[in-house]
């Protein structure tokens, strides 16, 4: 009795990895936690008082529906500040996570038929959006180190090219793509004619480095662009929902259209939080970062030294890709009996595209991923 539009969809495998640790954690077991992609760090204090501030003002009630006016200018100040683009307040709209906003942008812009390039490894949840919007994912090779070039682009151009999706730091891998590459896609796009979705949730979280935001580039690539950021990842406010894109103000209205028949605004209370987040001091930012460079370099040593695992550095974001292939596993084999023997939990790379890696995420204390990489090196010992 489903519709044709659910059937296809998978459910999200990193959500369903932390239902399986949740569940057998409840059961007493030991779980180390490499599997959903979340900062273990609490939300700052300061953007929880001005949560609470927000409910004790009685600021509780419907709010427009893209956004409170303060929140979409402190999101214009943001991106002037730090990626160099000059959005007006009408080219931004606010929605319930990053998730919701790319779901949006899917829903506005795709067509059947259309395709989406879409770079491999993925993020397991563009693949889905894009089915839902019945359009085609077209999927396009990175190179060893997971970098995406311009060349690897082109290849996947045709007519029927609506959309590319970027994000850079990426996950799974943690690769990110050269300035120059950027500026060459950028021609591409414009030279095609086709929208660039760029997902910077992981902006902040660049070890070696600066991120570079496409539609800073120049106004042509501006208008095809839609740049996508999220408070969840860089102020630990996974749980709030707030997500934001910026792109030109017609298909923003489209977008704003659709929220308003399907969630309205998102929650009144986490835009205050968000106000907060990005108008208050960075420095839990900038702390944060220091801790995920630390556990980064030590997790990708770590891995390097277990037999039958090699994995290449992770350049951003808190997640780490090991190539599994010597262990003669495929990735749902490795991921589901590492969880089950040695009680670890790390998500299968098929997820991502990847049937020979598995994505581990970092964003654990020092002491887990120690206790998490020993057990992996021991349960793999007799087995290569
Ligand atoms: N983009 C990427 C690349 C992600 O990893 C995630 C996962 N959090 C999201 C978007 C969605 O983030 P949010 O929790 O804000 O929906
Ligand atoms: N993005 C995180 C991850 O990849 C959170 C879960 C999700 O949204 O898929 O684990």
């Amino acid at each position: 009795m489903l519709s044709n539009r659910v059937k296809n969809i998978a459910p999200s495998a990193t959500f369903a990895i932390e239902a399986k640790t949740k569940q057998l954690r409840s059961e007493g077991k030991d779980i180390v936690n490499f599997g959903l992609g979340e900062p273990d760090f609490n939300t700052p204090e300061s953007i929880k008082q001005a949560a609470k501030k927000a409910i004790d003002s009685n600021f509780t009630r419907y709010t427009p529906v893209g956004g409170i006016p303060e929140l979409k200018k402190a999101i214009a100040d943001k991106f002037r500040r730090e990626n160099s683009i000059d959005y007006d307040v009408s080219e931004i709209l606010v929605s319930c996570g990053g998730k919701h906003s790319l779901y949006n942008i899917a829903m506005v812009i795709l067509d059947k038929g259309d395709e989406a390039i879409l770079p491999v490894p993925f993020w397991v949840s563009y693949q889905e959006i894009i089915k839902l919007a019945e359009a085609k994912p077209v999927f396009c090779r990175t190179d060893k180190k997971f970098k995406l070039t311009a060349d690897f682009v082109e290849e996947k151009v045709t007519k029927k090219t609506k959309l590319l999706i970027l994000n850079s730091p990426n996950n799974p891998s943690g690769a990110t793509i050269e300035p120059d590459e950027i500026r060459k896609i950028a021609e591409l796009a414009i030279e095609h004619k086709f929208y660039v979705l760029s997902d910077e949730i992981y902006e902040h979280f660049v070890y070696n480095g600066k991120h570079t935001s496409i539609a800073s580039l120049n106004e042509e690539i501006k208008k095809l662009t839609f740049t996508c950021n999220a408070v969840s990842k860089a102020y630990a406010m996974t749980g709030w929902r707030i997500g934001y894109v910026a792109g030109s103000k017609d298909i923003i209205k489209a977008m704003e259209n659709l929220q308003s028949n399907a969630t309205s605004n998102p929650s009144s209370i986490s835009q205050y939080a968000a106000l907060e987040a990005l108008n208050g001091s960075q420095d839990s930012v900038t702390q944060m970062v220091k801790a995920f460079d630390e556990r980064r370099k030590f997790i990708h040593k770590r891995l390097n030294e277990i037999k039958g695992i090699s994995c290449i550095e992770p350049e951003g974001a808190f997640y780490a890709f090991p190539d599994i292939s010597k262990t003669n596993m495929k990735s749902m084999e490795f991921a589901s009996r590492l969880l089950d023997e040695a009680l670890v939990a790390v998500v299968p790379g098929i997820a991502f595209g990847s049937d020979s890696h598995a994505r581990l995420s970092y964003a654990a204390s020092m002491h887990d991923i120690e206790k998490g990489l020993n057990r992996i090196e021991q349960w793999l010992k007799n087995k290569i």
